[in-house]
């Protein structure tokens, strides 16, 4: 037998979930991606764990899957074990002392960065801070969506912002997501992690590295298990409308794809280049007249020029011919190169690496 094999064997035994050369595409929101050498499906914190700590065992590469709304996976797939986690637990612990810094550093750096022209958060934003906290702990593996909706349910606030972010709550501490001018970390307290050493540790926020569309995951293989947040017992009814109303502006994103592909750029470039906005959106539509253009069945979006979305058919090389041609064209026209805000999956390093460096930051 070999390791593959007996690696199956033991997963057989957490669920029966486990299978072999297991198609990627349906788990992502791009729908392409090539197959996991093995797949295993964690309904659990625990079932999570367990099966990192078997791959562990008989030193197979591992690979966490969040909702696959941030990633491009090869056509090639990924070899080891790629975990699907959907581990679902949600524990409201009660009123917290806890009062969370906010996010200051990286707001200044968010607001040097143009966001989105697209979407208007100003009127939706609002300050909760007088709210009493309320703590809760959650799964990493639970669905953005779902927890904002269970939350405002139960009257507590602060998930709002992020409506419409399509996601796991693991997903948006790897890569500090933002709604608005909103981040994630704000609501962080602390993570429970099993570290690539092996080891259950717990993390306070301020060991994260947060930063704007960064965390310290980006740089270690440990595994986020479950995230304790500081939210609110605050404006139910407020909360909920502001949610509906960010939603179904984003709804003008196209969801067939993995959100925006780039990171803006940072402003003394803008400046020295004379761009009338720092953002992809607006450079691939405007300055390099690429809106609109397909590649086999992957095309930079009509409706945002910084999001690839794909329709039935497509493949990562598609995708990653559009990465090229943009590249290219932004090279020979502005002599700067876009950082993708994307993680490449199953890919030699050698394939994406000039995607995910930069000329411009
Ligand atoms: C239509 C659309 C709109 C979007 N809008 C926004 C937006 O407004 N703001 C924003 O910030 N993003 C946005 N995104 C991007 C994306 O939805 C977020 O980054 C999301 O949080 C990714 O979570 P995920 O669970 O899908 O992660 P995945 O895509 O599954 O994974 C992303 C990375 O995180 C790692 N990872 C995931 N879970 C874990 C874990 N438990 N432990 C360790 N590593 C893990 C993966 O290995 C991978 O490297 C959008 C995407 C789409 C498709």
């Amino acid at each position: 037998m070999n390791n593959i094999t007996k690696l199956k064997t033991e997963l057989d035994k957490i669920n029966s979930t486990a299978t072999l050369e297991q198609p990627l595409a349906k788990y992502t929101t791009w729908r392409i991606g090539g197959p996991a050498e093995i797949f295993f499906q964690a309904n659990t914190i625990d079932e999570l764990s367990r099966a990192v700590e078997k791959a562990n065992e008989f030193q197979i590469p591992y690979t966490i899957l969040g909702w696959g709304s941030n990633v491009l996976i090869s056509d090639k797939g990924i070899r080891g074990l790629v975990i699907k986690n959907a581990s679902k637990e949600i524990e409201i612990k009660g009123k917290s002392e806890t009062n969370l810094p906010t996010a200051n550093e990286i707001e200044a750096r968010l607001n040097a960065i143009d966001t989105e022209q697209y979407y208007n958060f100003d009127d939706l934003d609002f300050d909760e801070s007088h709210f009493p906290t309320i703590e809760l702990t959650v799964a990493s593996g639970v669905y953005l969506p779902y927890l904002i909706n269970v939350t405002i349910d139960q009257g507590i606030t602060g998930l709002q912002w992020f409506a419409g972010i399509p996601g796991t709550v693991g997903g948006a501490v790897y890569n500090n997501i933002h709604g608005g001018t909103r981040f994630f970390s704000e609501v962080v307290q602390s993570v429970y992690v099993l570290t690539e050493k092996g080891e259950f540790k717990t993390l306070q926020k301020s060991e994260l590295d947060f930063d704007y569309d960064y965390s310290i995951f980006h740089k270690n293989k440990d595994v986020i298990l479950s995230v304790n947040l500081i939210l609110r017992e605050g404006d139910k009814e407020r909360a909920r409308n502001t949610s509906i109303a960010w939603a179904t502006r984003k709804k003008l994103q196209p969801a067939n794809s993995a959100g925006c592909c780039f990171q803006n750029i940072e402003k003394p470039v803008q400046s020295d280049l004379k761009l009338e906005s720092n953002s992809w959106g607006y450079i691939i539509d405007k300055v390099l007249g690429l809106k609109g253009k397909q590649i086999g069945n992957a095309k930079i979006s009509d409706k945002h020029a910084a999001f690839i979305e794909t329709q039935p058919g497509a493949s990562s090389n598609d995708v990653l011919g559009l990465f090229e041609l943009i590249y290219e064209e932004s090279k020979n026209k502005l002599g700067i190169t876009p950082k993708t805000e994307i993680f490449f999956l199953g890919f030699e390093q050698s394939e994406v690496q000039k995607f995910i460096n930069s000329s411009s930051q």
